[in-house]
């Protein structure tokens, strides 16, 4: 049972097709062969583990002479029916909220909607399963054609009301600039991704709050965001209390107040508002990719495997991030997430050995979907020497924010269950 379920999400008839035949139109005999050759002849790729795809170059990986990383080899089951156990209590916390959020404003819950498997799954069972009324919310800053396909299908498929909001792509111009040219210590993922993701989690935070909407309900898959921004739920206070403008975008002198104000800060509403619970419902119910992208497919919510993949749905401006991250470590700054996601049998290995390697190997070469690192390079006006460090990396919230979440997040009683 438990060789880390890796094996368990590759068996059975219908599975996600090779990931070379979204790149290659060729006959399946060949793949292997084109994938020996492509893998020996043209990139020399990293060593990684081979149990969970970890690179060498990852901090911690410390891979053994049998080839595998630290995490692999401290992998405890125990650990896992804790998590287990701490899944549960966010399972029925999860139901709680989804019964109470009923009747109280306009719609029941508000869900950011990207476009990729996990959002779009996410609306079709809180309003197929759940009987849920969804508003779905999109800010339309940098998505690809293939997310717009999967929104504008999944939409329509679930008939559910949407909102679209476009700010001035001016500012995320000035944005995306400074912060590439100025990248915290974790990289250009970490940098972007954490003042990125804040304005649309802000947005919807916004409407949300003005439409009396109880619940924001985001896709995000375990691992994602960083545990230390939120793991379930964001911190209550961190919405209630906390103006989430970045300090060193402040400090920088070089942008306007108003583009400081798109932030979301609490401090702008009258005393006595209710602000809405923000949860992630993929860190409380049973998660495996692989299931998810057959669903959404097999339910006609997106169009094909390959639109399914997050290789395709992502924000064009991700293969400029790996792009820089990729040159400054030298692996995949996405790894570690779908490593510990291929360890727990929540990611398809056989999947990501071989998209792995194509990604890296296409970003690097700026070619196919890779072309996106040197058309954002153009928008931006940026050459590889302006892509660098230069801050240490900060935490996200106050201490005040993690002592009272500690204290309020759901957690596994100590007391029941075996003490030995
Ligand atoms: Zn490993």
């Amino acid at each position: 049972m438990l060789n880390c379920g890796v094996d368990s999400s590759t068996s059975g008839s219908a599975q996600v097709p090779h990931p070379l035949t979204y790149f290659v139109a060729v006959p399946r005999p060949w793949l292997n062969r084109i994938e020996l050759a492509f893998v020996f002849l043209t990139f020399d790729a990293m060593r990684s583990c081979r149990n969970c795809l970890l690179p060498e170059a990852a901090p911690g990986a410390e891979l053994d002479e049998y080839g595998i990383c630290r995490p692999c080899r401290e992998y405890n089951p125990r650990a896992l029916e804790r998590a287990e156990a701490l899944r549960q209590a966010r399972e029925g916390d999860l139901e709680k909220a989804l019964k109470a959020c009923r009747g109280q404003g306009s719609y029941d819950c508000l869900v950011p909607l990207s476009g990729g498997k996990d959002s779009v799954y996410l609306v079709h069972r809180l309003k197929v399963e759940y009987g849920l009324r969804v508003l779905a919310h999109t800010t339309d800053i940098d998505i690809g054609p293939v997310a717009w396909e999967n929104i504008r299908r999944a939409v329509d498929k679930l008939d559910v009301e949407h909102v679209v909001y476009r700010p001035s792509m001016a500012f995320y111009r000035q944005l995306f600039r400074w912060l590439l040219m100025n990248q915290e210590a974790r990289g250009a993922v970490h940098t972007i991704s954490y003042v990125y993701a804040p304005l649309f989690e802000g947005n919807a935070l916004r409407v949300a709050t003005e439409k009396n909407i109880p619940l924001v309900l985001a896709g995000y898959s375990p691992g994602q965001p960083l545990p230390e921004r939120m793991e379930y739920e964001f911190p209550r206070l961190a919405i209630s209390e906390v103006d989430w403008t970045p300090p060193e975008l402040r400090a920088s002198g070089e942008f306007s107040d108003a583009d400081l104000g798109r932030f979301w800060n609490p401090k702008r509403y009258a005393p006595g508002i209710k602000f809405p619970r923000y949860l992630a419902p993929f860190h409380a119910w049973r998660y495996d990719q692989d299931e998810i992208m057959k669903k959404v497919v097999q339910l006609g919510l997106i169009s094909s495997a390959k639109n399914a993949s997050p290789v395709f749905s992502n924000y064009p401006i991700n293969w400029l991030l790996m792009y820089s991250d990729l040159k400054t470590f030298g692996y995949n700054p996405y790894a570690p997430e779908f490593s510990e996601l291929i360890r727990e049998g929540k990611a398809n290995k056989q999947y990501w050995k071989i998209m792995g390697k194509v990604v890296d190997f296409i970003t690097l070469k700026k070619i196919y979907l890779g072309r996106h690192v040197t058309r954002h390079m153009q928008w931006l006006g940026l050459s590889d020497e302006d892509l660098r460090i230069t801050r240490p990396s900060r935490r996200d919230w106050p201490d005040f924010v993690y002592q009272d979440w500690a204290k309020v997040a759901p957690r596994v009683e100590p007391a029941q269950g075996a003490a030995a």
